[in-house]
């Protein structure tokens, strides 16, 4: 199988290729049409097995297909900025978020589509400058991104995409609090806006219960 039969917009399939990757691993091959159908997915991936590429590409070439003429930041208090990304990526640890964001900046290449990062145990400013910038795609972990909602840098408003990855290691760490406060942003004003994706290596009780709290209709998918 080559990633021919996947209908990716022709700037991603050239970052395919400068990515020199020339046939999709498992997780690829089925996730990223199930994804591409709009269908929310809970996927069983271990690290290593491309899973970063089996969501990024679909969330691209989602944000491609439906940008719209709102911006993706507006002005705040005095002169802060707001910025509405379209598509969140959670992830447990800094390391990761950074590697993620490696990741889809090379797949987002020349399509326009901006990615960002927040994640903490680093000074905010820096993070706070790049987003005043507006961003399609925000990759966080979910303590500092929880610390840009509460300054009212960041919205969730517009988000359309979700993607958790590692989502045993955000629960292993404590993180499921803020993890459904942030979703309980993105559903007001109503929920079932977005599609979500769950990344998770296993599959215990406390994933299911998240996976039947914020997916609808979901594929459940392991490799
Ligand atoms: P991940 O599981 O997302 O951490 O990816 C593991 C590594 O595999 C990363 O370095 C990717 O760049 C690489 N990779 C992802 N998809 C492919 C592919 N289809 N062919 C070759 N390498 C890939």
């Amino acid at each position: 199988t080559t990633f021919e039969g996947i209908d990716l917009e022709e700037a991603l399939n050239q970052n395919i290729q400068r990515c020199r990757f020339v046939k999709p691993t498992p997780v690829q091959r089925h996730a990223i049409p199930i994804l591409l159908a709009g269908r929310d997915l809970m996927a069983c991936a271990q690290t290593g097995s491309g899973k970063t590429a089996a969501f990024c590409f679909p969330i691209i070439s989602g944000v491609m297909r439906n940008r719209r003429q709102l911006p993706t930041k507006g002005p705040s208090d005095g002169d802060l900025t707001t910025t509405f990304p379209r598509a969140l990526i959670l992830s447990p640890t800094r390391e990761l978020s950074s590697q993620i964001l490696g990741e889809s900046k090379k797949f987002a290449y020349h399509t326009g589509v901006r990615v960002v990062v927040a994640y903490g145990g680093t000074p905010i400013g820096h993070q706070l400058r790049d987003l005043e910038k507006g961003a399609e795609i925000i990759v966080a972990t979910p303590g500092r991104l929880l610390d840009l909602l509460e300054r009212a840098r960041v919205s969730l408003k517009e988000i359309k995409y979700l993607a958790l990855d590692e989502a045993d290691r955000m629960l292993d760490m404590g993180f499921e609090p803020q993890i459904r406060k942030i979703v309980q942003q993105m559903d007001m004003p109503q929920p079932g806006l977005r599609q979500t994706m769950l990344f998770s290596a296993t599959f215990p009780q406390e994933i299911q219960r998240l996976a039947s709290d914020f997916l609808s209709n979901y594929v459940f998918l392991t490799v």
